[in-house]
């Protein structure tokens, strides 16, 4: 293919929101970033156009049977006025993981984060500038072809959609109630929980329902065998600090490798704090409870970046966690690393891409 990007800009620019009025994944940009596929002719013709609805005949496989992938990243705006995103390498060569799982062709990582710089740049008026904001990136990837057999489509559309977002937590960072989850589970091994595909969260959305009207803001996922052994929390990776250790579940093949999980394990390996990926049962942390050496949990994701958890509900049971406060390292981890996304905190690791 030829990696001329052709531009449309949008006639008309839409208004911006206020920032204090910006939900998650409501709003979005004045233009967006197309590219499809064929077998024929690879990925062609990309292109960044105003941002509009497409039009699919009701036949289009991806209404069927959810081949699809998607990723997620931020933009942020330094405080020097750049534009920062943080690690992009990681998202676009997880995209691929993604669809060598589904069977979608493979992308060129290099050009896409190109493509997906250009789209920022031209949208840039839109990153919001104050504390906790940002432009949320969604690229993704769907079947085209006009057919209903099962197989994999032979056509696909990549596009990448911003949206801008407001601070995660309004009144500051502050913990969560969390279900441990002990009937449905999100992924098994050799399915596609380590995949960024729409069926994992189609999947998941009942126990998060019932977990909702039973007070807790997201479920515990415990793997889908035993029920056991601890996974992942709502669409978050998990963490806890026990006895001065940090554990993290060890990617066992239903576990989606994280780009903040990773952040983590480098930072806290970095200052020296004693980490851990290993197997971790929901029992193993209950017996840390009740001999008080359990200190802190917290989910990591793009989204809220860190979730400290402040209560977890266990067999008719409520574990509090550092008296339902953040706890000391999770604060530390949280400040950090939104210090490096957003310019201010020094980028040891080289995470951060300008975009210019
Ligand atoms: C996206 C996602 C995460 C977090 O990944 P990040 O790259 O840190 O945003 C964790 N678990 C699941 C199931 C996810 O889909």
């Amino acid at each position: 293919m030829t990696n001329k990007i052709n531009i449309t800009l949008s006639a008309t620019k839409k208004e911006k929101p206020n920032a204090d009025q910006l939900e998650f994944g409501r709003t979005f940009t004045d233009h967006m970033f197309i590219m499809d596929y064929s077998a024929a002719k690879g990925w062609y013709d990309p292109r960044i156009v105003p941002y509009e609805p497409i039009s699919l005949s009701p036949s289009t496989m991806v209404f069927h049977y959810g081949q699809t992938v998607f990723e997620g990243l931020k933009a942020y705006r330094s405080s020097e006025d750049k534009v920062l995103l943080f690690r992009p390498d990681k998202n676009m060569h997880r995209l691929n993981l993604s669809n060598d799982r589904l069977c979608i062709p493979q992308i060129d990582e290099e050009f896409v984060i190109e493509a997906l710089k250009e789209l920022v740049s031209i949208d840039k008026e839109w990153i919001p500038t104050a504390e906790g904001t940002s432009l949320y990136i969604r690229p993704f990837i769907i079947p085209t072809e006009y057919y209903l057999g099962v197989a994999p489509s032979k056509y696909y559309r990549f596009m990448i959609i911003l949206s801008p977002v407001g601070s995660y937590y309004k009144e500051g960072i502050h913990p969560v109630k969390i279900f441990v989850e002990n009937q449905y589970v999100r992924a098994v091994d050799g399915g596609t929980g380590k995949a960024k595909t729409g069926g994992n969260y189609a999947s998941s959305l009942k126990a998060q329902e019932e977990a909702e009207k039973r007070g807790y803001s997201q479920v515990l996922w415990l793997d889908g065998v035993e029920k056991k052994y601890i996974e992942e929390v709502g669409s978050m990776n998990i963490f806890f600090k026990i006895n001065g250790e940090v554990i993290t579940p060890s990617l066992n093949g239903s576990i989606l490798e994280g780009v903040t999980r990773n952040s983590i394990l480098h930072l806290l390996k970095h200052w020296n704090v004693p980490v851990s990926e290993r197997k971790l049962s929901m029992e193993d942390v209950y017996n840390a409870y009740k001999e008080g050496l359990l200190e802190e949990a917290f989910g990591t994701g793009t989204a809220a970046v860190i979730s400290p958890i402040g209560e977890l509900f266990y067999n008719e049971e409520n574990i509090v966690l550092n008296n339902g406060e953040t706890g000391e390292l999770t604060k530390k981890l949280y400040d950090t690393l939104t210090g490096i996304q957003t310019g201010n905190h020094e980028d040891v690791f080289n995470w951060v891409v300008e975009v210019n």
